[in-house]
């Protein structure tokens, strides 16, 4: 069944198969030229073009439709010049599907309020506008044209702004490609998103305009969607004003303006009102586009996700903790440091399908982690990337199924909360 498609002819369209009701969920495809993905999905993040531990051919064997990476990390390393010559990030990597790259403006703005990693979820504390980790020089600051920052790498100074950070994209040449936006916490004053806000209005405009000044300059290549970011903290008029002006954006091309492709839903989001923003902006952004909600990965989030209308997902959750030797079950959260994994002669879940499950035990994984031995990371990596990707899945099967709230109420019973939003 079709209900909407965008018209395609570019090589980029988003079709929902189901809708199915008493919820906003959706089961659809995003087709790109490097392939598609059935949605809702989760997709792994390779920040700096390689997930972690793990090859690409291991990632695509697991299930991952696509992956993300990012364009503030590629463009300090190896450049993002390197990858247009490589013929793009795809093919550099050697990943054979659709990609993704995250701006680099909310690592670029992570760098000067020094949560470089993990936005903070407790709206409890205090708010201030020059909220800077203890011990921290500022590296980014932020004006109305762009945000001047210091490279993590080797303190140089560079100045992204969405020219640039459009320029930079192109040049990764992902499949899906984000707005530069500016990513505010929870921290920060009410009078400040409201800022923040219309200077991502502006910002997305010069996004557009240059997308479409690249892609017509770059007709050889495959074709880019770009996503614009919908901004607002935890105030529901501000969050409802970002999706009704970023979805009526256009670029300033008097003959053929072009609006965005899809749409991210970014900025700090308290896990406790997760479900209520998210629907604030759905229902106000057009259904037939793609939304992806950036970087939320934690189960009990992700159903969040699909039940209030997300496609797709991205988060490096899944990867970092696994490198801690922090795994999913079925039951919640294991650590296979812990002694009680010593002489535990059995899959890290019995009911994982992985490659890891089918062949290691988690005394075995506890030997590897404790003896700090690579492939402990690869191990445990492929682990957790399944699990998430597999939940998403199984909640898209059950959309269609027709019994999504009863799939959700098996698995919640048995999980127990593993909380956290992580972007890289
Ligand atoms: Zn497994």
């Amino acid at each position: 069944m079709r209900i909407n498609a965008l018209p395609s002819g570019n090589g980029f369209s988003f079709e929902i198969s189901h809708e199915p009701e008493k919820s906003l969920a959706r089961v659809g495809t995003i087709s790109t030229p490097h392939g598609d993905i059935a949605t809702p999905a989760f997709i792994p993040v390779g920040t700096k073009a390689t997930v972690k531990a793990v090859l690409p051919e291991t990632m695509k064997e697991l299930g991952a439709q696509a992956l993300l990476s990012n364009a503030y990390h590629l463009y300090l390393q190896p450049g993002s010049d390197v990858l247009d010559e490589a013929g793009g990030l795809a093919r550099f990597m050697n990943w054979p599907g659709p990609t993704f790259t995250d701006s680099g403006g909310f690592q670029v703005l992570s760098l000067g309020v020094g949560f470089k990693k993990v936005l903070a979820m407790d709206a409890q504390t205090f708010r201030s506008d020059e909220v800077v980790a203890g011990n921290k020089e500022r590296l980014a600051h932020v004006d109305d044209e762009g945000v001047t920052f210091k490279s993590h790498i080797d303190g140089s100074m560079h100045r992204f702004t969405p020219e640039i950070s459009m320029q930079v994209q192109h040049q990764i040449g992902a499949d899906i490609i984000f707005a530069f936006d500016e990513c505010t916490t929870l921290h920060n004053t009410r009078k400040y998103q409201e800022k923040a806000l219309e200077r991502t209005r502006a910002w997305g405009i010069r996004c557009l305009d240059e997308h479409q000044k690249l892609t017509l300059e770059r007709s050889q290549k495959p074709y880019q969607a770009l996503y614009g970011v919908i901004q607002g903290a935890q105030y529901e008029d501000l969050r409802k004003k970002a999706a009704t002006d970023m979805a009526a954006l256009r670029s300033t091309d008097p003959d053929s303006p072009i609006g965005f492709d899809g749409f991210g839903l970014g900025g700090a989001l308290d896990k406790k009102t997760l479900g209520t923003i998210l629907t604030w902006m759905n229902e106000i952004l057009p259904a037939e586009k793609p939304r992806h909600l950036l970087g939320i990965g934690a189960p009990e989030d992700l159903f969040v996700g699909v039940e209030n209308g997300i496609d797709t997902f991205d988060c490096v959750l899944a990867s970092r903790i696994a490198r801690t030797s922090a795994v999913y079950t079925m039951v919640g959260r294991n650590n296979l440091s812990n002694a009680i994994n010593r002489r535990a002669f059995e899959p890290i879940d019995d009911e994982c399908d992985c490659y890891t499950c089918a062949h290691y035990t988690k005394a075995y994984l506890h030997h590897v982690f404790r003896g700090k031995e690579i492939i402990a990371a690869t191990l445990a990596t492929i682990h957790n990337e399944r699990f998430i990707v597999r939940l998403v899945d199984q909640m898209r099967a059950a959309l269609i199924a027709g019994d999504y709230f009863e799939f959700k109420a098996e698995f919640m019973g048995r999980y127990k909360h593993l909380s956290g939003q992580a972007r890289d």
